[in-house]
């Protein structure tokens, strides 16, 4: 069983009444909807609720956490950031969605601005695999095509990821790296563009498999116990001191 946060701002939603009709139950709710699965427990967290809904007790108990944040960024404790590092490098997953790249915790474990160029007029999107044996695109035909995006364009400004999945191309000619893969400590994180809440992207079921996808590919795995510290006995008598 993978244990699933879905945390979103979930601020979009109680504003505008175009993302509340798209997103009754929330964006949180969507995502949740789309992933849940025999082997995915889901559950929810949003900035409104007590330590953001990330609680040491409830981060501990979770193996992916799913970030959906755009104009509450700032609003979001370097406490609670720290923590959700602190389990990121002992092998929590992290999926961070569209306009997360801004986020504390993504500009945090990246080290860079993650800046980027962006167009808000709902244009035409093509996410092509640029990766198609990677599980991440597992189900995914040659490209996932949206009607209606925003844009992003490149240059984004992030460390080369470790691997690339998809690329952009929008109608109006940039391109975009919208699926990168990162390392850090023991746990993986994956970037993953679309998403803008005045678009129905979230009910779009390529767009769920791939969330999915990445949730299998980032839950912790049983690996290789790590081992820090000062080593004052070594395994072999040391001769030659
Ligand atoms: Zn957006």
């Amino acid at each position: 069983m993978i244990r699933v946060i879905v945390w979103n701002e979930y601020l979009h939603e109680k504003e505008n009444q175009v993302v509340a009709s798209l997103y009754p139950n929330g964006i949180h709710g969507a995502i949740g909807a789309g992933i849940a699965k025999e082997d995915v427990q889901v559950r929810y967290a949003t900035l409104d609720m007590p330590e953001h809904g990330l609680s040491d007790e409830v981060l501990s108990e979770t193996d992916v956490l799913i970030w959906w944040g755009h104009r509450g960024h700032n609003q979001v404790s370097d406490e609670i950031v720290e923590r959700v590092q602190k389990r990121v490098l002992q092998g929590m997953g992290l999926i961070v969605l569209h306009s997360g790249h801004f986020s504390k915790i993504f500009k945090k474990l990246m080290g860079t601005t993650c800046d980027l160029k962006w167009r808000a007029v709902g244009e035409k999107e093509r996410l092509w695999v640029v990766d198609p044996s990677h599980p991440i695109a597992e189900g995914v035909g040659q490209f996932i095509e949206l009607e209606h995006e925003e844009m992003y364009g490149e240059h984004f400004d992030i460390p080369a990821p470790d691997e690339l999945v998809f690329v952009s191309w929008f109608e109006g000619g940039e391109v975009f790296r919208s699926g990168c893969t990162f390392r850090r400590g023991q746990g993986k994180i994956f970037y993953f563009r679309p998403g803008h809440e005045t678009y129905p992207t979230y009910h779009n079921q390529d767009v769920l498999r791939v969330i999915s996808n990445a949730v299998h590919w980032a839950a912790p795995k049983l690996g290789a116990k790590p081992v820090y510290g000062h080593v004052k006995e070594p395994l072999e008598p040391i001769k030659s001191v």
